[in-house]
């Protein structure tokens, strides 16, 4: 897969679209310039890499909106150096969006074929990050404390492990519910037994499995 001119071009598109959506962070909108969203998809899609949708990216999974991806790493307030852990690499794409903004990045995917072509890919564009094949639901002990958490699948519940393993300051964004919609939640870690939890909007995730690693 090659970048172009043309490919360049719908990227600043996209980016004018998250601006009137309501992304500020430049930075952020800078990283959507210079990640080609168009890599993590099949050919067939490629054309339309750029259109705020999500797509499916193999094993019964999906790359999520650009919005959506925009609009969680906002709510991270991320800062250079910040350790930062994904729950579901997926394409990877939200990987490299973080890798891009100068944080470290851990990230979790359940399935083996996902996370092998996110591999791949990440280190196709130069990005340093950690990628495990495992369950997000028990985050990655070894690494923690974490600044940041990440979930870009859809969880029926706050996992405890994740909570345990940010830091007392610490971010989760999160989305909560079972079935077809979730509430963002955006989760502060206060004390080592307080949270502050706030709310963002309804969003649409594949579903967080749990014990389903495969
Ligand atoms: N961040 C991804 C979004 C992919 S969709 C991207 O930018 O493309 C969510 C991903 O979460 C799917 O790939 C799914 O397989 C994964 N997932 C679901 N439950 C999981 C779990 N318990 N642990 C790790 N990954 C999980």
């Amino acid at each position: 897969m090659q970048d172009s001119y043309r490919y360049k071009g719908m990227r600043k598109r996209l980016i004018t679209e998250l601006r009137e959506k309501g992304i500020q962070d430049e930075k952020i909108l800078n990283a959507f310039d210079a990640v080609p969203r168009h890599f993590f998809l099949d050919t067939t899609f490629a054309e339309q890499a750029y259109s705020n949708m999500p797509f499916q990216i193999g094993s019964g999974q999906t790359i999520s909106h650009p919005y959506t991806v925009a609009f969680q790493t906002q709510l991270l307030n991320l800062k250079r150096g910040d350790k930062v852990l994904e729950i579901g690499t997926g394409s990877g794409f939200q990987t490299c969006i973080l890798a891009e903004l100068g944080v470290k990045v851990f990230s979790i995917e359940r399935h083996k074929e996902l996370y092998l072509k996110a591999k791949v890919i990440v280190q196709k564009l130069g990005y340093t990050a950690r990628l495990s094949f495992g369950d997000g639901y028990k985050g990655l002990p070894t690494y923690a404390p974490f600044d940041k958490v990440i979930i870009t699948c859809g969880a029926p519940f706050i996992p405890q492990d994740l909570i345990d393993q940010l830091k007392i300051g610490g971010v989760m964004i999160i989305p909560v519910g079972e079935g077809a919609e979730q509430q963002m939640k955006k989760v502060t870690k206060l004390s080592d037994t307080e949270v502050k939890t706030e709310e963002f909007g309804v969003f649409s995730f594949v579903p967080m499995l749990e014990k389903k690693v495969k």
